[in-house]
């Protein structure tokens, strides 16, 4: 297709099928509204993967991602998939790694009108290692990096590289260099994980070398939680390894407002997806409660990121178109979605949002 951007969509697990919808819904409208041609290819992952095809994650969906400009992944609930025997494989882990996407980008901000939930507005992005630390694909050591040598003793291995180290740096100051403040923060335990946090940090300090126009510091993970709770507006691009950057995303998009608003973005050299920050949420699977902006907010960031990469102007715009009308049906608070106190299910909310994208553009 010589035309247009081919998207793969893969619903997932829990709430996915239905902010999956719902953010869809928000993407015809952007589509209408700059006739951006998006082309979705639908295929299953997850639980329905499993019943149609034998595997939570058939290899037919890691050629298709490969194939595609971009994929829009919706939660899974893995930690209930079957042993990789019956046919349980993790997509997300398994898209991160055969796609190579080694930086999951996970902003943390405020939206106007909502208070955030410590005092102090937050606009943030943390920059997670997204393939090493102890989620790594540690095949090489008995029982992939967690073992017991006796029944009594478990041990984990964590797996930092001076690569991965570096580039994951790398892709924190390049995102500072694009923001107003210009400010990396490294997150670390080098106090303890001398070696391995160690090496982390000595990578990171090379790469700030490289740029001297982006202000720099260092925190401790532990310290870290706490500076965000009395103040997180202070921070600017936070980058980390993979486990403190995961629970750390968290804490912010919290603090920010809601887990329900947490975009995210896994990103390689070639290869993007767009994913929520929170997992499956079966608590409130199949009654239209979700809150879908993170997924909506993730599909934003994989449209920035296609607007670079393709040097596409119009993708940039409707990066801009979403984020705006995400913004505007937040400030009002009879337009919000339950866990932000608000009356609408997630469908509503979606149609609200892409009403305000045809007004925006
Ligand atoms: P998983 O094992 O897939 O991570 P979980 O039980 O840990 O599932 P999460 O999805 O991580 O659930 O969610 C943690 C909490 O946040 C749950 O109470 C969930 O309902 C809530 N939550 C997560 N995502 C959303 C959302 N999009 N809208 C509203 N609430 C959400
Ligand atoms: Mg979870």
């Amino acid at each position: 297709m010589s035309e247009g951007l081919r998207l793969l969509v893969l619903a997932g697990d829990g709430i996915g099928p239905e902010i999956t919808r719902a953010a869809l819904n928000v993407l015809a409208a952007v589509d209408r509204a700059l006739g951006l041609h998006l082309h979705f290819e639908h295929t299953e992952v997850g639980f329905a993967a499993l019943e149609a095809h034998g595997s939570t994650c058939p290899d037919d969906v890691i050629v298709r991602a490969r194939l595609a400009h971009g994929v829009i992944l919706g939660p899974v609930s893995h930690l209930e998939y079957p042993p990789p025997d019956r046919g349980g494989r993790n997509p997300s882990g398994a898209l991160r790694k055969q796609l190579d996407l080694y930086a999951n980008i996970r902003p943390a901000r405020s939206r106007v009108g909502f208070p955030p939930r410590c005092g102090h507005d937050v606009d943030l992005v943390i920059v997670r290692e997204n393939t090493e630390g102890f989620y790594a694909d540690r095949t090489m050591f008995f029982g992939n990096g967690e073992f017991m040598p006796t029944p009594d003793l478990a041990l984990a291995v964590r797996k930092v590289t001076r690569g991965g180290s570096i580039r994951i740096a790398e892709a924190a100051f390049e995102i500072a260099m694009q923001r107003p403040r210009k400010r990396v923060t490294a997150v670390h335990k080098a106090n303890v994980l001398r070696v391995s946090d160690g090496l982390f940090l000595e990578c990171v300090r090379d790469v700030a070398k490289r740029f001297p126009e982006v202000a720099y510091e260092e925190r401790l993970i532990d310290a870290m939680a706490a500076h965000l709770v009395r103040n997180a507006s202070e921070f600017d691009v936070v980058v980390t390894t993979n486990m403190f950057g995961d629970i750390l995303s968290d804490q912010a998009t919290e603090i920010a407002g809601s887990l329900g608003m947490a975009a995210s973005l896994n990103v390689g050299a070639e290869h993007a997806v767009a994913q929520a920050q929170h997992g499956s949420a079966p608590d409130i699977a199949g009654q239209d409660r979700a809150n879908p902006s993170s997924l909506i907010g993730s599909a934003a960031m994989l449209f920035a990121w296609l607007g670079e990469k393709r040097n596409d102007d119009r993708l940039t715009r409707a990066a801009e178109i979403i984020e705006a009308a995400l913004d505007a049906a937040i400030a009002k608070p009879e337009w919000r979605t339950g866990d932000l106190g608000g009356p609408l299910g997630t469908q509503a909310f979606a149609d609200r949002v892409g009403a305000l994208v045809d007004e925006l553009a």
